[in-house]
């Protein structure tokens, strides 16, 4: 499995990044390359363009509706819906129930089609907790964790390896399950101790995504999801004063291959 981080800034995109995105590839069998999108938060669209040809995702995943994670969908629809080749099928979308209503009523329309064509682009799948689907040779297991909002953590399994993103989430159950042995956990800090203790059940710290780690036995971390306005030294140091990992910071267009030689490593 090959992960591509197309944005990694917290709550809204940064001056060096866009907000969450990440494209998760994998060949099949036969050879076939699958491509998944992982979120598309604000400023996303533009970056995963100078990725791949977007015409060429299999489907999307989506964790949550905060405008950090799907708004950019609003372009991906209207690429999907306006684009010159007329053989595009619906594109598969995983999200909690309400996006069709958001996209709708941020592109400012009735109903989910757009203007001049004849079908909604995207295909809606509802997210539940504990659903688990597949999408070419991606076995996704969703479990809702602890956010203001419907939110859900992925556990994706693609040949031997397995790749947990926590999506949006403080401490919780869901997560150290999701996370359980993880090859690579792409986990948020979104918080740092000290300045961010007013707020709960809104997003990890550094301290609190290692503590997942170590509570997961996670073999690999890469933390996500900084804002702007945070040092990230300060949430990897957080992290790194309880697990003694392999944990780094991610950065937009940095690429992650899990194989088998990392699980038997
Ligand atoms: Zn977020
Ligand atoms: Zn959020």
């Amino acid at each position: 499995m090959r992960i591509h981080v197309i944005g990694c800034s917290g709550s809204f995109a940064g001056p060096r990044g866009a907000a969450s995105g990440y494209l998760l590839e994998h060949e099949d069998e036969s050879g076939r390359t699958w491509r998944v999108l992982m979120d598309l938060g604000s400023g996303a669209f533009g970056p995963l363009q100078s990725v791949i040809d977007p015409a060429d995702l299999d489907a999307v995943i989506v964790s949550h509706l905060h405008p950090d994670h799907y708004l950019d969908l609003t372009g991906l629809e209207v690429f999907w819906a306006y684009h010159q080749r007329d053989d595009l099928p619906q594109l598969p979308i995983h999200a909690p129930r309400p996006l069709p209503e958001r996209l709708s009523a941020v592109l400012g329309r009735s109903g989910n089609i757009p203007a001049g064509v004849d079908c909604e682009p995207f295909d809606h799948h509802v997210l539940e907790d504990r659903r688990r689907f597949s999408i070419g040779p991606f076995d996704i297991l969703v479990r809702e964790v602890l956010h203001p909002v419907e939110a859900y953590g992925f556990r994706i399994t693609a040949g031997d390896t397995v790749l947990t993103y926590s999506g949006d989430t403080d401490t919780c159950a869901a997560l150290d399950e999701l996370a359980a042995d993880a090859d690579l956990f792409l986990c948020e800090a979104g918080y740092i101790e000290g300045r961010d203790d007013r707020f709960s059940g809104v997003h990890l710290t550094g301290l609190r995504a290692g503590q997942a780690a170590v509570a997961s036995r996670a073999r690999r971390v890469v933390l996500t999801h900084i804002a702007a306005w945070t040092d990230p030294e300060v949430p990897l140091a957080e992290a790194r004063s309880v697990y003694d990992g392999p944990l780094e910071l991610a950065a937009p267009g940095a690429v992650y291959e899990l194989d088998r030689a990392d699980r038997a490593a």
